[in-house]
């Protein structure tokens, strides 16, 4: 057997970097266009809260850069994703199929719902949730009752899916869609990861009823912390603004709300930094593309580990790069780790999946051997827009 070529590895990461002595970084946030003006605009006028007119200037251009109905701005990725599961009907007892590989935010938001995260097996061809095995794990241990999806071990109602578009590439949404049709189950999507990546030509987000976004410091653009609900149903935007702003009755002088509402609208501040930034995506996507397209020449020749690309029908966002070590050299990982931490290059693993978490260990499962396979086997490197646009080091 081959031996892994440790060297050859960091060597390869190496040449698709532009010339630099520092340490490089698996994100940096990038800002060279209007965020000077904009957030200076915001102080200058004083409208830095929770009103202003960045809030719904944001709003419209996501909507209309990812085609959907409407997009509503919140504070952070996971208070969208905890809006969607509760307009969709997820209620406490209920449980949510999510993937066992994916950032915990996921499997959290269906818990403050006092839902129970039922965990599915990845594809290896997507990294994501796998509708070919989730329909086979469903014909298991699933029975339609009284019109909705019951899990028949554990007598729980399933209500909903909630794949996660790992690392920017996209799910197999439309077999998906046909096992949530099939199921009866509501379709969410995590898009956390996803802005700017296209499923069969139509933006990510537009498969499920809902999808949430995710605009932290490390994300493909960024509001400093902040995220948004997507939906092409009016009256759920409606609601989604409603519930994450108090649901307050509108009126001119007074405050009444006419349900337990959330204070999770994206402050002005933040907005003003997201026109910005939204107006520079076209830019990144293309600089994380010639990234992408250097690593991937830089991986040809070195063997027991791959470049991972864009599955067949889809057009990746490539938000953060990732290698997948040969499963005979999986045992290597911590190896390629140390040594290209070591060369200043940061190298992190895939998150631990959610069944090794202690809060979500009693979790319900199906069988989980490719996500397990994957956890051994994914090296994330540097991927900020930043490599992608200077000139490579060789
Ligand atoms: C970043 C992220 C989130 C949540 O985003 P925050 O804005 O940090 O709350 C949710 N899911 C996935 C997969 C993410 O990567």
């Amino acid at each position: 057997m081959n031996a892994l070529d440790l060297e050859g590895i960091v060597r390869a990461i190496r040449s698709a970097l532009p010339k630099s002595d520092e340490p490089v970084q698996l994100h940096e946030p990038r800002f060279e266009g209007n965020e000077w003006p904009y957030i200076k605009e915001c102080l200058d006028t004083r409208w830095v809260s929770s009103v202003g007119s960045y809030v719904d200037r944001f709003e419209k251009e996501l909507a209309e850069y990812a085609s959907v109905k409407r997009a509503v701005a919140v504070v952070n990725g996971t208070a969208a994703l905890h809006v969607c599961l509760k307009l969709a009907g997820v209620r406490a007892g209920d449980e949510v199929i999510i993937p066992a590989l994916t950032f915990v935010a996921t499997a959290n938001a269906v818990a403050y719902c006092g839902a129970i995260p039922h965990l599915a097996d990845s594809a290896e061809a997507t990294l994501g949730l796998d509708p070919a095995k989730l329909a086979e794990h469903l014909a298991e241990v699933a029975e339609i009752a009284d019109g909705a999806c019951r899990n028949r071990l554990t007598g729980r109602p399933i209500r909903a899916v909630l794949p996660m578009h790992t690392f920017g590439h996209a799910v197999d949404l439309e077999p998906l869609q046909e096992v949530c049709r099939r199921w009866k189950l509501a379709l969410i999507e995590d898009a956390a990861e996803s802005l700017g990546t296209f499923y069969q030509g139509r933006h990510t987000g537009n498969y499920g009823c809902l999808a949430a976004l995710s605009f932290n410091g490390n994300k493909i653009i960024t509001t400093g912390g902040g995220g948004a609900i997507l939906t092409n149903d009016e009256e759920l935007g409606r609601l989604a603004k409603h519930l994450t702003t108090t649901a307050k009755v509108p009126h001119r002088w007074e405050f009444s709300h006419d349900q337990v509402g959330f204070n999770y609208r994206m402050p002005n501040l933040n907005a003003a930094l997201g026109c910005a930034q939204l107006e520079q995506l076209p830019g990144f996507l293309a600089a994380k593309r010639a990234l992408a397209e250097r690593y991937r020449a830089a991986f040809a020749g070195v063997r027991g580990i791959r470049y991972f690309s864009e599955p067949a029908g889809s057009r990746s966002n490539y938000w953060l790069n990732t290698l997948l070590l040969d499963e005979t050299h999986a045992d290597k990982r911590d190896a390629v780790l140390a040594a290209a931490n070591s060369a200043g290059l940061t190298t992190r693993p895939a998150w631990t999946l959610m069944h090794r978490l202690p809060m979500f260990q009693e979790a319900p499962r199906m069988d989980l051997s490719v996500s397990e396979s994957l956890e051994r086997r994914i090296l994330n490197i540097p991927s900020g827009v930043a490599l992608g646009a200077g000139a490579p080091h060789a």
